[in-house]
């Protein structure tokens, strides 16, 4: 077992000195025995207490917006140090098992002010993960002995914040704030534009600074941008991520009766679970006040029946298939419409094949955020001694590429235990973690590359 950090370390002083936020982490010691380490048992307490979590993320975000210390870590480029491009689940694997394996701190660079990637999208819960909460170390989806949310060498795994079958967002994102806080150095408002050769080493052009030196990249840069960002204008045309902020604020759902959802994903399925009610409890909103009273979801490849529903969709999505039924008056909220759709931005309001929507949400997929000279034609397989392809490598530079944007092929295994079977599947974790694990475990030293 590993020291805490200094920033852990401050951190659980931080809570345990403040009467109102010790509380979990107090009850917690209690049953220290049963943990791998004191650490472990403080910080599960902090992850199960409200007060704990809220202020513990509070001082994280204070640690990491030190202007001082951004720059600091900007200046110190070297060629002997590793440079994470993002900051989310895939940045904290690669930290953690880099460090455990023996090598230096990663330093992380992350494009948003806040740190955690995808699931730290919000500071409130606003969407449940589609990956079951086990206990248990990694491994695939159907294997119960094992845990889908597992981050490799995190200090406390998702299995520690929560008992809920499926957990929200926010709880995976502290598990990952967590692990970076302790495996890595982290600069947010960092955006990496272009990469160049260094002679020797890698040079990387960030926003606003100057340009900083790297021995290698590993470029996690995630899921990337929304394909339709360019239509959505930010108040009656919303994409995925904009949706979710405004779930995250103040009545998210008042004045928005009409709705529709474009796209048939994950992202989608969360969007209409946010409209019917049947995602994590926003901050206040109540149905007296506001409530969509008609969805029409716009997906070409979804049942659109409630019994359809019912056979073909996932355990976990199972609830909005009764929704598409109507009750005994003859209403229905929720209407499948199996095509395509392109909306216009009205005044107030969005257009679709002559329908007005108070609210349109955009859910139709991803494309890779730009950085000049990191692009996907830029990268070749790399794969460990058994044969495995666990990352993309660069074809000229020392950089690769980890995560769902290396897009890593199905193995002949996936395809045989069926994990091939759900496309959502290329990108779930408890998949490529053991990738991005297997290769910062096994990467020689930078100055060898
Ligand atoms: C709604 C939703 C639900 C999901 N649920 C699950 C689930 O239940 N189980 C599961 O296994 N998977 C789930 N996934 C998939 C999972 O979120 C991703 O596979 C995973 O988060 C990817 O992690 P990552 O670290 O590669 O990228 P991300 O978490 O996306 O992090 C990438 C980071 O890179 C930053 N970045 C991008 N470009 C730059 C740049 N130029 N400079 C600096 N920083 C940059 C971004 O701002 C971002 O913070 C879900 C995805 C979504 C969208």
């Amino acid at each position: 077992m590993f020291e805490p950090s200094t920033q852990l370390t401050s951190l659980l002083t931080a809570v345990a000195l403040k009467e109102s936020t010790a509380a979990g982490m107090r009850a917690m010691m209690q049953r220290e025995q049963e943990f791998g380490s004191p650490t472990q048992a403080s910080l599960t307490g902090v992850a199960l207490d409200p007060d704990g979590r809220a202020y513990a993320d509070e001082v994280l975000d204070a640690y990491w917006s030190d202007e001082q210390r951004q720059q600091d870590l900007l200046n110190s480029g070297s060629t002997d140090r590793e440079v994470i491009i993002g900051s989310g689940f895939h940045a904290a694997t690669y930290a953690a098992v880099r460090v455990l394996s023996g090598y230096p701190k990663p330093l992380v660079l992350e494009r948003t002010d806040r740190v955690g990637g995808t699931f730290a999208m919000t500071t409130r819960p606003v969407f449940y993960l589609n990956s079951r909460n086990r206990a248990g170390s990694a491994g695939l989806a159907g294997d119960q002995g094992t845990s889908p949310n597992y981050l490799p060498g995190a200090p406390i795994q998702a299995a520690n914040v929560s008992m809920a079958e499926y957990q929200t967002n926010i709880d995976m994102a502290f598990v990952i704030r967590l692990a970076l806080a302790q495996f890595a150095d982290v600069v947010p408002n960092a955006t990496v534009l272009s990469v160049s050769q260094g002679y020797p080493g890698v040079e990387m052009q960030i926003e606003g600074n100057a340009a900083l030196l790297a021995g290698r990249i590993i470029d996690a840069r995630g899921l990337g941008d929304p394909n339709d960002q360019d239509i959505a204008n930010g108040t009656t045309i919303l994409t995925f991520a904009q949706f979710m902020q405004r779930m995250a604020g103040m009545w998210p759902l008042r004045g928005a009766r009409r709705v529709a959802v474009i796209g048939g994903g994950d992202s989608a399925k969360c969007a209409v679970e946010s409209c019917l009610g049947i995602s994590p409890q926003p901050f206040m909103a109540a149905v007296a006040l506001d409530q969509v009273d008609r969805i029409d979801w716009y997906a070409e490849d979804l049942p659109t029946t409630c019994d359809q529903w019912q056979a073909d969709i996932r355990g976990r999505y199972q609830a909005i298939g009764r929704y598409l039924r109507q009750d005994r008056f003859g209403l229905r909220r929720l209407t499948v419409l199996p095509r395509r759709a392109q909306p216009v931005a009205l005044p107030g309001a969005g257009l679709i094949n002559g329908r007005t929507y108070d609210l349109v949400v955009v859910c139709t997929g991803n494309r890779e955020t730009a950085i000049d000279r990191l692009g996907p034609g830029d990268f070749d397989d790399y794969t460990t001694a058994d044969g495995t392809v666990v990352a993309r490598k660069h074809y000229e530079l020392p950089a690769l590429r980890v995560g769902p944007h290396a897009r890593l092929p199905f193995t002949a295994q996936e395809r045989t235990d069926g994990i091939a079977d759900i496309a959502a599947n290329a990108v779930s974790m408890f998949r490529t973690a053991s990738q991005t694990a297997a290769l910062a475990a096994t990467l020689p030293s930078v100055t060898r590359d």
